[in-house]
């Protein structure tokens, strides 16, 4: 299938500035195939941009797609209290349904706001990947392990890496997962580390989110969580550390030997007052960074650009400067940074040729938009997901004009309600 994007104003992301072209796109099957002005071509569908944004999808690098439910749900408690007392008891009940249901809304409501691909980590997590694969997003999908019977089994994260892992051009990767150094025992992180060297893939854990969280492990092992995790050879594989708000300037130097990358997710931090990720530090030290949403438990949105808005805000704030971040740093950090923490910048992350047409078009009709000055500080401080209007992810044209091609919305809001039913009754 040939589909062609005419008249776009093309933000490539490509390049150390913003830099809006007015070109064409072709694309062949799921990779793009040309860039220039007028082609004129035969091909199977053809998009007007109408001089519309169009730019990479946005790569959104730690969620948790099943945890749709919990929007809005217990809001306004700590980590601690929120995680041990509002939300295990809850999953403890999830069937089948819930993993399923709840992801495919987390996949619409992703894709409906500009993301193409994302970073999950849960259990249930053969039902999540259906989601997945159902709703056409892009993902890695983390197989988290746990101390106690509700957790993945190994042999599954064998199968189903083995399948997804091989085949090159998947839309899935398979990654492995504990969910972070203080729900789970040495023992089941030893085991998450053998079989992501034995299976050659990477490691998604939640890394020094609250204070918490360090005093408990430093009471317990005498060290800081980072040099836990590495003396039991964590970073010995490629690794995506989800917050990374507390460590020490000895946590830097470890940090900055891994493969990898940091998932920053400012909205989840801000809500649960875990603390201000120190973004330009660990950048500077030249650790990579990219923005997630968390799941919409913490942060009641899978918006991208709203997440985008938040880093940029409290990076000013934490440095008491305004020139602390600029706008089209936090874009990469959402596009390209968020595609190299997870391994995937030769595949996307940027409109070039031979990459995966993962393309999102913004609609800039709307007076909000007049006049564009600066397409980066627009896109950061200005637009929001309601102004993607059509997200194309592994050539596929997912959702156009805001109405989804290949999914049925209300049927997968129908079984969200029921779960919700089912499980706060
Ligand atoms: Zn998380």
């Amino acid at each position: 299938m040939k589909l062609l994007l005419k008249n776009s104003r093309l933000l490539d992301m490509v390049g150390d500035l913003p830099e809006i072209k007015e070109r064409d796109i072709l694309i062949d099957e799921n990779k793009i195939a040309k860039i220039s002005e007028n082609i004129d071509e035969q091909v199977d569908k053809v998009i007007d941009c109408n001089k519309n944004i169009v730019m990479p999808g946005f790569v959104n690098t730690h969620t948790h797609l099943a945890m749709s439910i919990f929007r809005g749900y217990k809001d306004d408690k700590g980590l601690m209290d929120w995680l041990y007392n509002s939300i295990f008891p809850i999953e403890d009940k999830f069937i089948e349904d819930d993993f399923y249901w709840n992801s495919y809304g987390s996949c619409l409501e992703l894709i409906e706001t500009g993301t193409t691909t994302c970073n999950d980590m849960y259990f249930g997590t053969k039902y999540i990947l259906k989601a997945v694969e159902d709703s056409g997003i892009r993902s890695v999908v983390s197989w988290c392990i746990t101390d106690n019977s509700i957790g993945n089994k190994p042999v599954e994260t064998i199968e189903y890496s083995e399948k997804f892992n091989n085949d090159k051009d998947s839309r899935i990767k398979v990654f492995t997962s504990f969910h972070a150094p203080y729900t789970c025992n040495p023992d089941t992180i030893k085991l998450v580390v053998d079989l992501a060297k034995k299976l050659n893939t990477g490691i998604h854990v939640h890394l020094s989110e609250t204070e918490d969280e360090e005093n408990q492990i430093k009471e317990k092992y005498g060290k800081t969580p980072t040099e836990y995790l590495r003396d039991l050879g964590v970073f010995d594989v490629p690794v995506v550390l989800a917050h990374g708000i507390h460590f020490s300037s000895s946590d830097i130097e470890i940090i900055k030997n891994i493969t990898g990358g940091i998932s920053h997710n400012p909205i989840s931090n801000c809500k649960l007052a875990s603390g201000i990720c120190d973004v330009i530090n660990l950048r500077n030290n030249g650790i990579k960074v990219g923005i997630g949403t968390d799941g919409t438990g913490s942060t009641s949105t899978l918006d991208m650009f709203e997440e985008m808005k938040v880093t940029a805000y409290l990076q000013k704030i934490k440095n008491m400067n305004p020139e602390a971040i600029k706008a089209y740093d936090v874009l990469k950090m959402a596009t390209i940074e968020g595609a190299e923490v997870l391994g995937l910048q030769d595949e996307i992350g940027t409109i070039e040729v031979g990459k995966k047409a993962d393309i999102i078009i913004i609609d800039t009709s709307n007076i909000r938009f007049t006049p564009i000055n600066d397409i980066a500080t627009t896109l950061v401080y200005l637009a929001n997901g309601s102004d993607v209007l059509t997200t194309i992810v592994d050539g596929k044209v997912l959702m156009e004009n805001r109405k989804f091609l290949y999914s049925d919305e209300n049927l997968v809001k129908e079984h969200i309600n029921q779960n919700c039913k089912r499980l706060f009754k």
